[in-house]
Formats: structure tokens, sequence, C-alpha cells
């Protein structure tokens, strides 16, 4: 009996089968009531009883063999098609690579954020604009000279059609628009003609901030400067205003934050001085609120704007501005951030 069992052992762990046929055969040969095992089983109670254990083990590995053997086959033609294309469906599948934020969009979203702590939202505007709201509403009188401070893409002349030159535009549709007060925040593309070199380009971004109501003064602007700039280049940092002049504020003033990298020592940064020029600012100019029909004897405000390009190349310590047009992929992985 033992020696019929493994012989038929044997035979079941030799067989292979050219096709789902055949292993049907082989099924019904040994598993079925009339198979091969079956019989054996049947032969059992003639057995002695001290061999009873031994030969029952070795009944029961023989049909779990045949068992075994019979899905195995069955498994191996069911996959036969991938088995022909060389793909191993138990690999593990590869892992989908994410892309990373644009460096650009990062330092976007972190000063929205800082914002949109103080209370301000956003706010967006067209892209090609008109002359009223990119200049004449801003204070821009035609013939003023400081309309040549922007070389602007002009798409038709008269009436003046461009690409907005800065996102003071949006401003000047929200102050005509929205319900006073108004704390709007104004990220946005914007288009000059100017030389594409290391430090310029046609194309840059840039993040406004407006706030108009009763009792606006300048030293709610200079707190919301300190803040931001404490909020976003460290809690140590200083900040510096400058006179200076922009045809929509009066006062204004260029603001520059003590150098991050060398604490205000003076560095190759920040050029020997400890100090960067971040942005521009100042209060709205009475004209400019008259002129999109805001009381000016009731209200006043502040606005203040950066380059987003700059604001990031300053973070990250980044020296040509035309990496962020590249889209090299070595450049863009660099930059990550939690949050975002
Ligand atoms: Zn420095």
């Amino acid at each position: 009996m033992v020696g019929k069992i493994n012989e038929l052992l044997e035979e079941l762990r030799a067989f292979t089968a050219t096709n789902l046929d055949e292993v049907e055969q082989f099924r019904i040969k040994h598993l079925s009531k009339k198979g091969t095992i079956a019989a054996l089983f049947g032969d059992f109670k003639n057995v002695p009883n001290e061999e009873k254990k031994a030969v029952g083990q070795l009944l029961n590995q023989l049909k779990t063999t045949a068992l075994d053997k019979v899905n195995e086959l069955k498994d191996s033609f069911t996959n036969s098609d991938f088995d022909k294309s060389g793909l191993d469906l138990s690999l593990p599948a590869d892992s989908v690579k994410l892309g990373s934020r644009h460096p650009l969009s990062l330092v976007k979203n972190e000063i929205i954020e800082i914002f949109a702590r103080l209370g301000f939202t956003i706010s967006e505007g067209p892209e090609i604009e008109d002359d009223w709201h990119n200049f004449s509403a801003l204070n821009f009188p035609e013939e003023h000279p400081a309309r040549d401070m922007q070389d602007t893409f002009f798409i038709e002349k008269n009436p003046d059609i461009l690409l907005r030159t800065h996102t003071s535009s949006v401003q000047a549709h929200d102050m005509a628009e929205m319900e006073l007060p108004i704390r709007c925040l104004t990220p946005g593309r914007v288009f000059r003609n100017e030389a594409i070199s290391a430090r310029a380009h046609c194309i840059f971004h840039q993040i406004e901030c407006l706030y108009i109501d009763e009792n606006v003064s300048f030293a709610d602007l200079k707190q919301t400067l300190s803040y931001f700039a404490k909020e976003f280049f460290g809690e140590k940092t200083e900040i510096r205003l400058r006179p200076s002049y922009f045809p929509f504020t009066e006062p204004s003033a260029e603001v520059d934050v003590t150098c991050s990298l060398c604490g205000g020592d003076g560095c190759n940064v920040c050029k020997g001085t400890g100090w960067l020029e971040i942005l521009g600012c100042g209060m709205v100019d009475p004209n400019v609120l008259d002129l999109n029909g805001i009381d000016s004897k009731k209200y006043t405000g502040f606005a203040l704007g950066m380059g987003i390009e700059r604001i990031t190349m300053l973070k990250y310590g980044i020296k040509d501005l035309r990496l962020f047009f590249e889209n090299d992929i070595r450049f863009l992985e660099q930059f990550t951030a939690a949050g975002f």
C-alpha cells in the first residue's frame, strides 16, 4: 500500500500538461469518485491498525498534492497570455511620481497665507486691461512722465488696450466695485517690454495689498509691513523705510528688511549693506480714491506691492531669474514645502 502511494505521488509530482483539457483528464483520473486516490482511500480499511496513522497521513498528502497540481496548472493556463507577453503581474507596481510645486507658487501661497491672517482676501482681474484701469484710475494722467516708468505692451492704441504692467489695475476694479472697507490681495502675472536678463523678464508676477477704511494710518502700514517681514523672513527681521515715489501713493516708501543670510552684518547677497529691498508701499493718494468714487475726506488707505520673483530669489538665494521660466526639472525638484 505504501509503495503504491509513493509511486502515485511521484507520478502526480512529475505531471505536466500542455492545455486545460489535459488538466481536466488528470483531475478525473485521480480526484474523481472513481479515481485512483478514492480507490486507495477505499483500500484504507484493510490497512493494519498499527500502520493506519502513517498511511492515513501519506494518503492525505497524496490528495493535497493532486489538488495543488490541478490548481497550479489551471492558473498557468488562465494566465498564459501574460506569460507569452513576458509580463509579470506579481511584480509591485511602479509608483506614480508626483511633481513639486513651482517655487513661485510656493512663495505666492506663503505670502497669501500671511496676509489672510490679517483679514485680506484674494482678488483677481484681467491680464488684458484698458488704459483707465492700468493708468488713469491710478493717477497716471495722459502724457504724465510716470507712464514711462513701465514699458508697456500695447494691443491697440486709441483707445488703449494693453497687457497690464502691474496688478494695481485689479485694485482699480476693486475700489470701483467693492463695498468698503476693502482689504484685498491681488496676486497675478504682469507684462513689461523689458529685455530678458538674469534680473529682468518681460513676464513676471506681483502681489499687491490694499486696505481702505476710515482712519487707516501710516502706523497701520508700518505694523503690517513689520508683521509680514517677521512672518516671512524670520522673527528677528527688522524693517527700514526709505522715501520713494509712486504715482498712486503719497507718501511713498521703499521697504528694506535686514538680510536674513548674514543677519545684518553684510554679505554678498545684500552687497555688504546688511539690508535687502523687498517692496514698495505708501498711503493711497487721495486723488486715486476720488478718481474711483471713494470719498477721500472720509476714507484713507495704504497699498503695498512686491515682485514674487524677487522675493523668491531672496528667500532661496537664486541668482538668475530666467530659471523660473525654463522648467528644468532638476531646478524645480529642489523646492518642497509642507502644507502647500
Ligand atoms: Zn547679507
